[in-house]
């Protein structure tokens, strides 16, 4: 069972949306599967269902353009540098730059002379072993061949007797398709306009087809875009309703109760669409990224019939406040009570009210960890705050110093055995010391128990520390030595290990940000026989669940 949280760190406030005319029904939207550090050098495609892929790329209204097809099942998108096909890890198949095996190379002999279409161009190079279609800007030519180094296609053509070709070499924006585990070229793309290659897998329209893509199996297209001319920042794209359904059973589990499944079908739509107008990742080249800083997506293997009826049976459906898409945060698990939005992210929302949880607690017994214990001494809390940069003189006391009405923390207050206080508020009382939530109690503590030097301040460890002898002499105790104070009781050896006096024990239940639905809770209610819309609207106040 899979539950990943839906981060918080960003509390993606975003603006509301305009008004309810704007919002469409299953547009088709583009999820970042690798970009950033992690852009590709090459991407193999493998038909799962369906067959051959269909080559051009996706226009601003992301309407697929056809330029080309080919009726291989397995093939790879290479940047058009000089890519080998090597073993990288485990799996053997994958595309990189540096090792070896098979090469693409990216220079390439071109004939004179452009073509009209994909078909004619294809037809020419047919008569050249190597030859291929390339559609540069707008226009189709016959390319031959792949070299490593201009040469090494000079060589070539004076070989093949192409006198009359001129060898072409790479560009910042290019993209070959291969047949997989070759260094034959299919197809190549290269676009000054910003357009960025996509394939549509399937030549037949009377089967979803489905592509097995690193390991995992995604339903539509997939778009292959040299951001700043790196490597390929590879997007799946795709219709919501289908995004929708591989989100419902990552964030959830396909087992889960079909009403259970349903609200989070919605929360998953409706946040995508928020994403996918406010352009959250646009400058990268897509709308949504799969991992939990958007909504965790690995595409659609482990669909069930329920999780299907989940996503059917709310087609189109979006969660609706004032008129405009609801924020539909969500989290695993509330611990008995959800939050405000204004006490974790700091900005009011009408529909994120906190509020009590009659119905998580009853399925407790089914939720790893739902009831949470850290200890952490007052060491620990020093040297945690210190590591912040809070400077401290070594934290004596560690109390919840504010809860909301529904009973979460709100405040935290630390003091220092100068008496000075640090004070946390909000989010801050969970993500400062990693906790699961922000709902919990603080107790222990008391006095610390480190050593009190005059001038305040407090010695957790005599390493280092200096001793002033009779005669007035200063030397630094040796490492591991053990110190002695003269008391009215004689002389005593000083002990820096804490002791229960100094250790503070949390107590806590849940699991994250605690603002809109929990997971957990929409399972219990669902299992107690609550539809998805009384969920949805137990979570999220005064919301109504509708097609725009
Ligand atoms: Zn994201």
């Amino acid at each position: 069972m899979q539950i990943v949280l839906l981060c918080s760190v960003l509390a993606a406030i975003f603006p509301s949306q305009s008004a309810s005319a704007a919002v469409a029904v299953d547009p088709t939207i583009r999820v970042g599967l690798f970009y950033g550090t992690d852009a590709l050098p090459g991407a193999n495609l493998l038909n799962s269902v369906g067959s051959g892929y269909r080559l051009g790329y996706f226009d601003h209204e992301r309407n697929f353009v056809q330029l080309g097809e080919t009726a291989q099942t397995a093939i790879s998108v290479v940047k058009t540098q000089n890519v080998y096909y090597g073993k990288v890890g485990s799996w053997s198949g994958y595309y990189d730059s540096i090792t070896s095996d098979i090469l693409v190379g990216c220079y390439h002999l071109q004939l004179p002379g452009g073509y009209s279409d994909f078909s004619a161009a294809k037809a020419a190079a047919a008569s050249y072993t190597g030859g291929f279609a390339a559609w540069i800007d707008g226009s189709y030519f016959v390319r031959v061949g792949s070299y490593s180094t201009g040469d090494s296609a000079r060589a070539a053509q004076m070989e093949l007797g192409l006198a009359d070709a001129s060898v072409v070499g790479t560009s910042s924006a290019g993209v070959s398709v291969v047949a997989t585990g070759t260094s034959t070229i299919l197809f190549q793309f290269d676009s000054t306009q910003g357009l960025a290659l996509g394939i549509l897998p399937g030549l037949d329209n009377s089967v979803q087809t489905k592509t097995i893509f690193r390991g995992n199996t995604y339903f539509g297209g997939f778009q292959y875009q040299r951001v700043n001319g790196g490597n390929l920042t590879v997007s799946n794209v795709l219709s919501l309703e289908d995004y929708v359904q591989g989100v419902v059973i990552k964030e959830m589990s396909a087992s889960w109760p079909v009403e259970a499944l349903k609200a989070q079908a919605v929360c998953a739509r409706t946040y995508a669409y928020r994403n996918l107008s406010a352009g959250k990742h646009s400058s990268q080249g897509f709308d949504i990224c799969n991992t939990v800083h958007c909504q965790a997506y690995a595409g659609i293997a482990g669909m069930s019939e329920t999780s299907r009826r989940a996503v059917d049976e709310t087609y189109g459906m979006y969660a609706w406040s004032g008129g405009s898409l609801a924020e539909t945060t969500y989290f695993s698990s509330d611990g008995g009570a959800t939050e405000s939005a204004v006490n974790v992210w700091g900005s009011s929302v009408s529909h994120l009210i906190g509020k009590e949880d009659p119905y998580e607690a009853a399925v407790a017994n089914k939720i790893s960890n739902y009831n949470w214990t850290v200890t952490y001494t007052s060491q620990e809390l020093t040297q945690l705050l210190n590591q912040k940069g809070y400077t401290n003189s070594g934290i004596v006391d560690f109390r919840v110093s504010k809860t909301t009405p529904t009973g979460n923390v709100l405040e935290i207050t630390f003091t220092d055995s100068s008496g000075k206080s640090y004070t946390k508020t909000k989010e801050s009382c969970r993500t400062l010391l990693g906790l699961r939530s922000q709902r919990y109690t603080v107790s222990g503590g008391g006095s610390s128990d480190g050593f009190y030097v005059s001038g305040g301040g407090a010695l957790f460890s005599l390493d280092g520390a200096y001793a002033v002898s009779g005669d007035g002499s200063v030397a630094q105790l040796p490492s591991g030595n053990t110190a002695y104070a003269i008391t009215s009781s004689g002389t005593q050896a000083l002990s820096a290990s804490t002791s229960a006096s100094g250790t503070f024990t949390i107590t806590g239940s849940g699991w994250g940000h605690n603002v809109g639905m929990s997971q957990w809770g929409a399972y219990a209610m669902a299992q107690s026989g609550y539809t998805y819309d009384q969920i949805l609207k137990f979570y999220y106040t005064g919301i109504d669940v509708r097609q725009p």
